[in-house]
């Protein structure tokens, strides 16, 4: 009886330190922002080595010449992957407290829409297709609505409402930037030991097209400083 306490002891402790988290940098709302800013953040990044999921404002990359030079440069990257982030972000909570965007509307309006982004990220050679709302906004039909139009992986703000969803679901939960738009070295190394303690996948889900220079160093800081701890930097939702 004993022995058998320490063996399964000892089998937890092996499953729970196996489990290592694993991150990738979710960075939203490309096609606007700043460009040079846009561009610093790539050139830092990228002898980093780390994976990144570029969330593109469909209508803005559309109309932005830059940004659609930038993108065609981009796509060629190893390291880098491209998700729907809704066509305009017209998002947030109105006079009255009530949250509205594009994905708060009638189930045929949003399937309309993540067809488009679904049929603009197959040519741009993505094959998982990866959806986040502009603001963390949906409503209780954009997970049939995902469904309908052939979504893989969904990533989402909340624990609700993501249950009707059968393709992988990775929630954003590790804050680089706090407040938003402000990456936070030490706020984030409180959480970090946390993290690699629980394991599991998670985004560092960051606005880099708003940064300047010391924000940018600040998020560079945290990486480096992730991976001078060995924190493993990946793709989430493989096989998804
Ligand atoms: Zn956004």
């Amino acid at each position: 009886m004993v022995k058998q306490l320490v063996a399964s002891a000892l089998l937890a402790f092996i499953t729970f330190s196996s489990q290592a988290a694993t991150y990738a940098v979710k960075a939203d709302d490309f096609g606007r922002g700043d460009i040079t800013a846009w561009e610093n953040f790539f050139r830092e990044l990228e002898p980093m080595g780390v994976k990144i999921y570029v969330g593109v404002v469909l209508e803005d990359l559309r109309n932005n010449p830059e940004a659609l030079n930038m993108f065609n440069y981009l796509k060629r990257n190893p390291n880098i992957r491209f998700f729907y982030h809704g066509h305009t972000h017209d998002c947030g909570v109105d006079e009255t407290g009530r949250k509205f965007g594009e994905f708060i509307a009638p189930l045929s309006e949003q399937e309309a829409l993540l067809a488009d982004g679904k049929a603009w990220l197959a040519e741009a050679g993505e094959t998982t297709f990866i959806f986040n709302a502009p603001c963390g906004a949906s409503d209780k039909r954009t997970a049939a609505a995902l469904e309908n139009t052939g979504y893989d992986v969904w990533f989402y703000p909340k624990k609700d409402r993501d249950d009707l969803f059968t393709g992988c679901k990775v929630r954003y939960t590790a804050k680089v930037e706090n407040p938003t738009f402000t990456p936070n070295f030490e706020s984030f190394g409180q959480q970090f030991k946390y993290i690699e303690k629980k394991g599991g996948e998670h985004l560092l889900q960051v606005h880099a097209g708003a940064w300047g220079g010391a924000k940018l160093e600040e998020f560079v800081r945290i990486i480096r400083s992730m991976q001078h701890h060995s924190a493993s930097f990946g793709w989430v939702c493989e096989g998804a």
